[in-house]
């Protein structure tokens, strides 16, 4: 795909990464999601290997785009 940013053709791959969570708010000690806050891919600690997250990156200015839709959120 390209990139919305800069129109450079992506390359696609995978965020490999630990727990994580995309939210509102800066969390401090752990990334469990209370229940004012608005949050999408919440990822748990993986048990054997980190988790594969496809996504693209582009090669241009760096950015990643990633589809959360199918990890867990509180977005309705
Ligand atoms: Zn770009």
């Amino acid at each position: 795909m390209k990139c919305p940013f800069c129109d450079a053709e992506m390359l696609h791959g995978y965020l490999n990464c630990g727990n994580a969570i995309w939210s509102e708010r800066k969390h401090k000690i752990s990334t469990l999601p209370d229940t004012k806050e608005k949050y999408a891919f919440h990822l748990g600690t993986p048990l054997l290997s980190p988790h594969h997250v496809a996504c693209d990156c582009c090669p241009s200015c760096k950015r990643l785009i990633v589809d959360t839709s199918d990890y867990e959120n509180n977005l309705g």
